[in-house]
């Protein structure tokens, strides 16, 4: 019972006394009305003083108390080791502070977090202790809960099939779960949330309530094929535990990210489209093969037709009307009939531009060529940068260029082939910067000179002899660069042969 606390009058002597000289009743009223359980023993322990809290906190009046030993506060459940440490302590003149399980004088138990002081006489001995102790079972309860939790949690979060991180709010990881460290060594880099953050990069499906959700791709070197994760961003407000933020109230922002693995699923849907583009790519191919042919025949039809129209210019100029006008007329059907052939060109169907992935286009374009680049015995080196920004684009349209781009290196690395001990490399690298996306794609075949790396772009130009190719890929790869607001240019490769360098800006040309 909490009892009236009394005023202890200080009489006043003009300023601030020092503490010496405050009488020792103020000492004694204080000791008194103190919140905390006080009590004043003899060397042995024996009980000779205890204030009123002590009463209140152990639930026995002070009449029981005095002359007993504090060792009836004992629930006797405390190890002894414990005791024997605190009168090691004691026995020493030093003071021990610990915590013990007492009980009330109604049965209760309860934790007592207890400091005892050695008071020494004038000779050094102790001839007293001063015990102060607290009823901290609540505080306790309340550590020991929040301990629980925290592992409840921790097991609930490890066994997450999941991948569970959460991050402080300089983006350090302070918690994650075992799915998140296998991430870990499958992406073999230091930090997956970083990547996974770097890819949803405010590009996410969509944001509620600050949460923010999503799908990352990551590409991994070598020939390990990418990953897909579901991402879940929930930004959660955390108070701040320092002492100087006690009244500020201030608060930190903690991140919890939580990805699914989907590549399974993925894989399952890339297969599929895979198989669909390859079909896709083989059809638009086969028209642009058309349309090269056709355009090739137009080309070579106009320069007899050219010829004729200068024979037609002499001729009238020397006045020879009959032969000029029957040739004029053959001149006027020709042309119609090359006019007829040019509209027969199918034009390239119409597509739509979207958000397109580089990685994915290269991806696939890789796939595609497979078989080929098996039969060659060509190895590829495929280094695509973790997280790419998509650029706006035509999807089939960059298929074909980079196809293009890879059927062309195919070749080069076959004919470099036929020289002894020669490389058959393909590498192909995405490189990521603010506003383009960089593609480069080095082969080890011949490369191509100097003096010939702009004349390559030109319609009908090849530098191949042998199967009548009529050399329009690059001059199509080139208008398919354009197109997308890029540039496209070729250099030596570090390691000799052909290195294609594409840059695609990411807001392309047509947002
Ligand atoms: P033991 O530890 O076996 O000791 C038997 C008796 O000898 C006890 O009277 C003990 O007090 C005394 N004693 C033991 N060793 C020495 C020594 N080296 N020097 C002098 N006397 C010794 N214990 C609690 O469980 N709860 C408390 O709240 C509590 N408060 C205390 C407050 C003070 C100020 C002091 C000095 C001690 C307090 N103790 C308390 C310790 C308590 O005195 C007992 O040591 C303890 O309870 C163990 O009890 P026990 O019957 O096993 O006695």
């Amino acid at each position: 019972m909490a009892q009236a606390k009394k005023t202890v009058t200080v009489p006043s002597r003009g300023g601030h006394a020092p503490a010496d000289a405050l009488p020792a009743e103020v000492y004694r009223q204080a000791v008194e009305q103190a919140d905390v359980a006080i009590s004043i023993t003899d060397a042995k322990a024996n009980i000779q003083y205890a204030n009123a809290a002590f009463a209140r906190v152990t639930g026995y009046d002070r009449a029981e108390v005095v002359g007993g030993n504090e060792s009836m506060l004992s629930a006797r459940t405390t190890p002894r080791a414990i005791y024997h440490d605190m009168w090691k302590t004691l026995d020493a003149g030093r003071p021990w502070s610990g915590r013990l399980l007492n009980r009330r004088r109604d049965g209760r138990e309860y934790l007592a977090e207890l400091a005892i002081t050695p008071v020494l006489d004038a000779s050094g001995q102790v001839a007293h202790y001063l015990g102060m102790h607290r009823d901290i079972t609540a505080m306790h309860q309340l550590e020991q809960r929040v301990r629980n939790q925290k592992q409840l949690i921790e097991a609930v979060v490890d066994a997450a099939p999941m991948a569970i991180a959460l991050l402080d709010d300089r983006r350090r990881v302070i918690l994650d779960n075992q799915a998140y460290k296998k991430l870990v060594a499958d992406l073999g880099t230091a930090e997956p949330a970083e990547v996974l953050l770097a890819g949803l990069g405010g590009a996410g499906e969509g944001t509620a309530g600050g949460r923010e959700t999503g799908e990352v791709r990551i590409d991994r070197p070598g020939g390990r094929g990418p990953r897909w994760f579901s991402c879940a961003v929930l930004p959660i407000a955390v108070c701040d535990e320092s002492a100087d933020a006690f009244f500020a109230g201030a608060s930190g922002r903690h991140t919890l990210l939580v990805a699914s693995d989907i590549t399974a699923l993925r894989v399952e849907q890339e297969r599929a489209r895979t198989a669909a583009l390859k079909s896709l790519l083989a059809e638009e191919e086969h028209a642009a093969k058309l349309r090269e042919g056709l355009s090739a025949a137009v080309y070579r039809l106009e320069e007899p037709l050219n010829v004729i129209a200068s024979a037609v210019g002499r001729l009238r100029a020397r006045g020879d009307d009959g032969v000029s006008t029957a040739l004029a007329q053959a001149l006027e059907m020709g042309r119609q009939h090359v006019e007829d052939l040019r509209r027969s060109i199918p034009a390239g169907a119409p597509e739509a531009a979207l958000g397109v992935n580089l990685n994915e286009v290269l991806r696939d374009v890789l796939d595609v060529a497979t078989p080929r680049l098996l039969a060659a015995g060509i190895t590829v080196e495929w280094q695509p940068a973790p997280v790419l920004r998509s650029v706006i684009g035509r999807p089939l349209a960059l298929r074909t260029l980079f196809k293009a781009l890879l059927d062309n290196a195919i070749e080069a690395v076959g004919a470099g082939g036929r020289r002894r001990n020669a490389r058959r490399e393909i590498r192909v690298e995405t490189r990521t910067g603010r506003e383009a996306v960089e593609v480069l794609l080095d082969d080890s075949g011949p490369g191509i000179p100097p003096d010939r790396r702009l004349k390559v772009f030109e319609p009908f130009h090849t530098t191949r002899t042998a199967g009548g190719h009529l050399g329009t890929g690059l001059s199509r790869a080139q208008q398919i660069v354009a197109e997308h607001a890029g540039d496209i240019e070729i250099a030596e490769a570090p390691r000799g042969g052909c290195r294609v360098r594409v840059n695609l800006p990411v807001n392309g040309a047509f947002e």
